[in-house]
């Protein structure tokens, strides 16, 4: 099993309520090695329209990760990470982010088209499904384009999750031309991609993205996997790692990375 979760959440994120060490604890009884918080951190996110903010307090969060890094390091590797919401014309803003304290890790994210949060069902009105996840799709091509202060890219197919009929008719064909463009940006910047087992939790049948997604991944030269639960509260950590390693194994996959000060480590799986 894999004993490392890559992506989590806590009260730091607006959209979660569970305590910095609920998380830790849990981890710990779950019997992981490591954990790396990831908080959401997106900028210039419509606050005024969804009542949320999703900006993260990065020095209260850095100086409170330390504080427990050092209590906890008998018991568990934390790890100190951020998911950030990504657009195109934020590159300025993520870099300085990125960059204001020494992260183990950073998960870049496609949350919003054109500001419109893909979670809410008035981003699929008035269009097919395949329109609005072709949009979505191209969102992870042009932020790659324009940002590379981020390690992995979240989540790749998340807008599955969301979508009027989720996955039921999701065909790769529909987006090969897409995904092919932003893996080689992804895999060209030596940045990796992540396993979200969310995708499981919200009853895609698998973890995202996709097996034609992450075989496309090793086709064009991928090697850079990280493993996250995307648990925004406690019983959802680590959830599903049990069926993770043949999930990658299917798509051709011997490992998995965790990151330390920005750098990928090579797990056999
Ligand atoms: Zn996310
Ligand atoms: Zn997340």
């Amino acid at each position: 099993m894999i004993k490392a979760d890559f992506h989590l959440h806590s009260e730091f994120s607006s959209d979660s309520e569970t305590p910095v060490e609920a998380v830790i604890e849990t981890a710990i009884d779950k019997g992981l090695d490591i954990l790396c918080l990831t908080d959401h951190h997106d900028i210039d996110f419509p606050a005024d329209k969804y009542k949320l903010t999703f900006i993260l307090d990065i020095d209260s969060y850095y100086k409170r990760l330390c504080d427990l890094k050092e209590r906890y390091k008998d018991k568990i590797d934390l790890r100190i990470g951020v998911e950030l919401g990504l657009m195109p014309h934020l590159a300025t803003e993520v870099h300085e982010a990125a960059t204001k304290y020494p992260f183990d890790f950073l998960i870049g994210s496609s949350h919003l088209v054109d500001y419109v949060d893909i979670y809410y069902p008035e981003y699929y009105e008035g269009r097919t499904e395949v329109e609005a996840y072709r949009e979505y799709f191209q969102t992870i091509v042009d932020n790659a384009r324009n940002i590379k202060d981020y390690d992995v890219y979240g989540h790749l197919d998340y807008v599955t999750r969301y979508g009027p009929t989720q996955n039921k008719n999701f065909r790769f064909e529909d987006y090969e031309d897409i995904f092919r463009e932003a893996l080689k940006i992804i895999i060209d910047d030596g940045k990796g991609i992540e396993i979200n087992t969310a995708g499981l939790k919200k009853g895609l049948g698998y973890p995202h993205p996709h097996i034609d997604i992450l075989k496309c991944y090793k086709e064009l030269g991928g090697e850079i996997i990280t493993v996250g639960s995307d648990a925004h509260v406690t019983e959802n950590i680590a959830y599903g790692f049990d069926m993770v390693p043949d999930y990658l194994k299917a798509a051709g996959f011997e490992y998995y990375c965790v990151y330390k000060d920005r750098k990928p480590e090579f797990v056999k799986l």
